[in-house]
């Protein structure tokens, strides 16, 4: 089996150099255990927190570690009575060809019931953390506005789209033309400004002549600051990420938040694994509107093991366009 480990903290942008590739024999499970065969590897914005030498909300990647992530991957032995060979599952972790997991901690995937890449972004984590921050913190209604920034990745994508069916007016920001254009044509949003021009903030405020009822925070820095100026009164902002930055080794100074209380704005964070179930509940409902269109998702694909470090280092600074994913072995 070959697995990328991490073998230096970066610096600033991941790149190759700080990993190194080890090869092992594939092993057998012990009773209890699976081994999968990777066919698909997430690729996520976290994964950068978790190169860092101090802690996160989670447990960081030591030195010589395989680098962690969410894989959908096809069960060749276990040791688990309820899989069998050929079973395909998600819940088996790691840049890796194989893995070996408690079988507790897999969940099958139902043959044909949507792409197997799908059960990593628009029905995984991504999909939920969408849900998770737009129904608990955003909570849009009919006739507000709604914006959302990475507005074509694999989060905002949906937290759009789920605004839009609650009745909102939606506004994406996104990096480049190509993009914005997509989030217009593909996934229906009313307008998307482009992040990248050189008047932002003008461009925001027409695109949000009423101003800005929900924020779905993707990014931070600038795009943070010229909605942050142009929210309501009763805004509510879900401060789901800040992609901006997390290749800085310090973050830089913060806004003014002054603002807040004579507005009455409401700002939370919040972490999609808090709730676990909230995935299963996701999932359940998200599959049958996957499966007749009325939910649409992008991907973009990324051939080989190998190439996951520059697949991570793209999708922190936007050259990504939709849902990241390593293709690892074939389905
Ligand atoms: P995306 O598919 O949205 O990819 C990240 C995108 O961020 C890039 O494509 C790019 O889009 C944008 N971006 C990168 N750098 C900048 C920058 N300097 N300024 C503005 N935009 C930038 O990733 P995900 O959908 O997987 O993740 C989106 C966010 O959700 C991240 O912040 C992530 O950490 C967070 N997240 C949080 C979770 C939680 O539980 N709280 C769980 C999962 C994700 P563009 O080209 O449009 O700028």
């Amino acid at each position: 089996r070959r697995s990328v480990v991490l073998k230096r903290r970066p610096g600033g942008e991941p790149s190759r150099g700080d990993f190194d590739i080890r090869e092992d024999p594939v092993p057998h499970p012990e009773a209890g255990d699976v081994v999968t065969r990777t066919i698909w590897l997430s690729i996520d914005p976290y994964m950068r927190g978790r190169l860092r030498e101090e802690q996160t909300y989670a447990t960081a990647v030591q030195i010589g570690d395989v680098m962690t992530g969410e894989t959908v991957g096809e069960v060749v032995e276990s040791g688990d009575p309820a899989f069998q060979p050929g079973d395909l599952v998600v819940g088996a972790r790691g840049w890796q060809t194989h893995s070996v997991t408690p079988g507790k901690q897999l969940v099958k995937i139902r043959k044909g019931a949507a792409p197997l890449s799908a059960y990593l972004g628009i029905l995984g984590m991504p999909g939920a953390t969408a849900y998770a921050g737009v129904t608990e913190i955003c909570k849009p209604k009919p006739g507000e506005t709604f914006v959302v920034s990475a507005a074509s990745g694999a989060v905002g994508s949906v937290a759009g789209q789920l605004a839009k069916r609650a009745g909102a007016r939606v506004i994406g920001i996104a990096g480049g033309p190509d993009k914005c254009f997509w989030v217009q044509d593909s996934l229906g949003f009313d307008d998307c400004v482009d992040h990248r021009s050189i008047d932002l903030r003008g461009e925001l405020h027409a695109a949000c002549p009423n101003g800005i009822d929900a924020y779905f925070e993707n990014v931070g820095g600038a795009v943070q600051a010229a909605v942050f100026e142009q929210l309501n009164p009763f805004a509510r902002v879900a401060m789901c990420g800040m992609v901006s930055q997390y290749n800085e080794k310090t973050p830089p100074p913060g806004p003014n938040l002054g603002f807040v209380v004579g507005k009455r704005v409401l700002i939370q964070g919040f972490i999609v694994s808090d709730r676990p179930e909230r995935l299963t509940e996701w999932r359940t409902m998200a599959e049958p509107l996957v499966a007749e269109g009325n939910l649409v998702y992008r991907e973009d694909v990324i051939e080989g093991l190998e190439n996951a470090p520059d697949a991570l280092a793209g999708i922190l600074t936007g050259r990504n366009f939709g849902k990241l994913l390593v293709k690892v072995s074939p389905e």
